[in-house]
Formats: C-alpha cells, structure tokens, sequence
C-alpha cells in the first residue's frame, strides 16, 4: 500500500533548531550554517492594531520568508524524514515495494513537499509508519494534514484490512490517482485525452494575456518562457501524440502574430521558419515533436550512463535485467517506457563514438549527440551559408531595444506587411507606392529607395542608384560596414 503525505503550511512550521542540527549532521561547514541561520533568524513580525504596528514578536521557527532565495532549505527537512524512514528499512521494521521480481525495494518518493511512502499492510509496518512519523512531527514541528493525506491500496487488499487501516492511521482511502506531480498517473488507450489538459492550460494562459496587448517581442518572450515550458515535464517522460504537438504549436503561431477577435493576423512566416535558430533566420521556436524526442532521449541517455539513480535500478529490473537498452525486447503496458524506447532510435543513430582514455571504457565511449531531433537544429531545412549567419547574428547582437531587433528581423525576413506583401495575399489590389505612386512598395522601397524617405547625410556613402536590384539584407549588408553603426540605420528604420 501507498501513503501521500501533505505537510500542513509546510514551511511556517520547521523549527529552527532542527533545520541547524541537519544541516550541521549533513556536515555543511560551521560558517555556512550560521549564515544560513543567521539570515532565517533575521525575521520579526509586528501586529497592526487599529493600523499601528505594535510588538515586536522574534519566532522560532519557519522560514517562509526566505523560501523564495533559498528554496532548497526544505529539501534539508525532507532529509531528516528521510533518514527516519531508511532507519526502520535498516531495522527490518519497514519493508518497501517493488514493482517487479529482484527489483529495487522503494520505500519512499520525495518530490519537494509532496512525499509517497510504499509499505507492506502487516501492523508492524503500519506501526512503524505510524511511529516514524510522530517522531519526525516532534522533532521538526512538521504537522502532517490528516485531510489531505491519503491512503492507496493494492488490489489483494481486504476490505475489513482496509477498514482497519484507515482507522488506524486516521487517513482517508483514494482510489486512483489521477495525477502525481501534475503528469497523469494512467496513460490509457486514448493518450490525446490523457494530455488534452497541458492543451488547456495553454490556451488559458494565453487567454489571459491576451487583453494585455502585448508587442511581437512580448509575446514571443512569453511563448518560449512560459507556454513553451509547460508541456516540458510532461515531454520528458512521454512522447505526446503528434496531432496535439500541432494544435500546441498552432496557438502559438496564432498567438506570435497576433488575433484580432476571432480574426487571425496573417501569418508572414511559416512555422518551419519560425523554428529554426535565431542565428539561422529564424525566431528559435521549438517544434515540439522534435523537441519531445530529445528529451526522452535523454531519459535514454540516463539509463546508459548514470546507473547509480533509481531511475536505472527501476527500469533495468523492469525492462531489461540482461543486457541493456539498445538490447532489450521487452513490451510494457507502461507508456512511459513505450515513450523511451521510441527515442532510442537518436542515441543510436546520433551518438558518436570517442577514444576515450581507457579508464571509464575499454576503447570507446559515447559522448553526445547531434543532429536529427535537437529541438533546435533545423537541420532538415538545410543550413545557411555563413555569411548569411554573420549577417543574423549581427542583427541580434544590435544594441538597440528588443522590438527594434525583432522589426529589424521582419524586414530582413520580408514579413512586414508592405503593400507588394499585402497584395500577394490579396488583401490590397494595387501595391503601388502610395507615397510616391510609382513603384510597387517593396520593403527596400518603403524604407530606403522612396524618393519621400528623406535620409540624412549619415548614409551618404550609401548612396545606391540602382536599389531595386537589391534586397534588404544586402542593404543591411553594407549598413554594417558603415562608421556609423547598424544601430542609427535600423533605428531611423523603424521610425519611418
Ligand atoms: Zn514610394
């Protein structure tokens, strides 16, 4: 069976005094701690009465408000219950779980605050539990939620048994997780279902954000910072269906150009495009699919190299007890496994082999991966030649504010919407200049060859006759040997 524990306001209650005796058993240096210790005690709280601050109270414990700069001070705690729990496995009193024949025994899983401790329904088991966790609660001043703490059974279990139990231990049964760390604990037949919620939740967001009326810059800095982040978890331990990666990736190109109500924005560049690198011409968008393969593949990567985790134990008792990855034959109902071993394919074909010194391997080791499947690399559309490349980085090097560098890239790239563009999706029939009206207003037109552009004598050297022949970027080429900087020229750019 299965216990999840929630800690009750987790970080007010820790006592300060068991906080110092880990960390000083941890065997941190004495200076460290009494920083560390030093910066906890630092706070005092006051009451306001009738809107006047009075007392002044020092506390002894809890450390919420240093939480933020030194998140890892609760991991700290977790070691002491930790430590509990692998002295009653030592004493024979507890016994774990494990999910298969020689398996690791796991009798516990922290993940920040949130804890599951597997154990055998014997009552000395129950009772160990039961008894470690009250001298964690003494000692820390941890308070362990008896409403939000729960209990999973196995299917052998007894009803009566189960009964039993939770009277026991004064915790409520749950019968299925639906989720355990915001991944879904079952992944069923239909999978888009079972990841429809990351979908959701990106759309909720972007939602929100919307009525902000944030510039091209703003939202892609909240694309890749945000939105693109939050199917990241779910991409390193399972391959997401293809047709939802595209529905991801179809909010956020609406998103990246805009929409007016229910009215897209033209989209002046593909998606292909926006993917590629910044250095390649394009807005390093992630495409997830392949973004996707290369995060499993570095789970696959994990269970080659870092055979100490638990990960490995696990799933080489599991999936392949002889042998190893590349080997195995095994099928799982387990769809995370199913994940991994689709992307083994890029270790395999991608790696490369090094003479290594003699000492880690007998002649050769893997040492990384390239190519096919890094999120980044493009390297299906073919790479630009390295001028091109000096030009792009020169672009994103300019010293000027960020939306200035991204109107910058939309002109070198074509994807303003002059007339000629605007007229080629037929929105405009005539794409004449309409200052001038005598050329068709191209990029270079409107910004550089209309006789009403007046630039001054900075960029006489400049001067071309023959403009029209020219394409923005072979302008921009010349700007950059210019004494006077690409930063003036881009600017006037974008004020005219
Ligand atoms: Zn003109």
């Amino acid at each position: 069976m299965a216990m999840k524990l929630d800690m009750s306001k987790a970080y007010n209650r820790v006592e300060w005094i068991f906080l110092e005796s880990i960390m000083r058993k941890m065997g941190f240096p004495g200076r460290w701690v009494e920083l560390v210790m030093a910066t906890i005690k630092f706070v005092s709280y006051s009451i306001l009465i009738n809107g006047v601050p009075r007392g002044f109270i020092k506390p002894t414990r809890g450390f919420a408000e240093v939480i933020l700069y030194l998140p890892h001070l609760f991991l700290l705690c977790s070691e002491g219950l930790n430590g509990l729990l692998k002295e009653a496995v030592a004493a024979g009193d507890l016994r774990g779980f494990s999910l298969c024949k020689n398996g690791p025994q796991v009798s516990h899983l922290f993940f920040a605050d949130g804890s599951l401790i597997f154990f055998r329904v014997k009552m000395g088991g129950v009772q160990s539990i039961q008894s470690t966790l009250a001298k964690y609660e003494r000692a820390s001043g941890q308070k362990i939620n008896g409403t939000k703490t729960n209990l999973f059974f196995g299917k052998s279990i007894l009803d009566s048994t189960k009964t039993d139990l939770k009277n026991f231990l004064g915790v409520p049964e749950i019968k299925e997780y639906e989720k355990y760390l915001g991944l879904p604990a079952m992944v069923g037949r239909k999978k888009k279902e079972s990841f429809i919620y990351i979908k959701e939740r990106i759309w909720e967001k972007l939602q929100g954000w919307k009525e902000k009326l944030l510039s091209q810059v703003g939202r892609e800095v909240l694309l890749k910072a945000i939105v693109q982040a939050i199917s990241t978890f779910a991409m390193s331990c399972f391959q997401l269906p293809m047709s939802l990666c595209h529905e991801i990736e179809v909010l956020i190109k609406n998103f990246f150009w805009g929409q007016c109500g229910e009215r897209q924005k033209i989209h002046w560049k593909n998606w292909e495009s926006l993917c590629l690198p910044k250095i390649e011409g394009g807005m390093g968008f992630k495409e997830l699919r392949k973004f996707n393969d290369a995060m499993l593949a570095k789970q696959v990567w994990r269970l080659v190299h870092d055979k100490e985790s638990l990960f490995y134990w696990v799933f080489k008792a599991m999936f392949f007890p002889l042998g190893d990855i590349f080997s195995t034959q095994v099928k799982s109902e387990s769809y995370a496994w199913q994940s991994i071993l689709k992307a083994r394919y890029l270790i395999a074909e991608c790696a490369r082999y090094r003479v290594g010194s003699g000492q880690t391997a007998k002649f050769i080791r893997i040492v990384g991966y390239q190519g096919k499947g890094q999120g980044n690399s493009g390297s299906a559309l073919g790479s630009t030649n390295e001028v091109n490349r000096k030009i792009w980085s020169s672009l994103w090097r300019l010293e000027v504010p960020n939306k200035i560098k991204t109107f910058a890239w939309r002109v070198c790239t074509k994807s303003l919407p002059t007339l000629v563009n605007l007229a080629s999706k037929k929105v405009v029939l005539s794409n004449s200049c309409t200052s001038c009206n005598r050329e068709p207003e191209t990029v270079i037109h409107a910004l550089w060859g209309c006789e009403k552009v007046a630039w001054g004598t900075n960029f006489d050297e400049l001067c071309i006759a023959t403009y029209q022949t020219l394409s923005f970027v072979d302008l921009f080429k010349l700007v950059l040997q210019n004494p006077h900087g690409p930063e003036g020229f881009i600017m006037v750019c974008w004020f005219i």
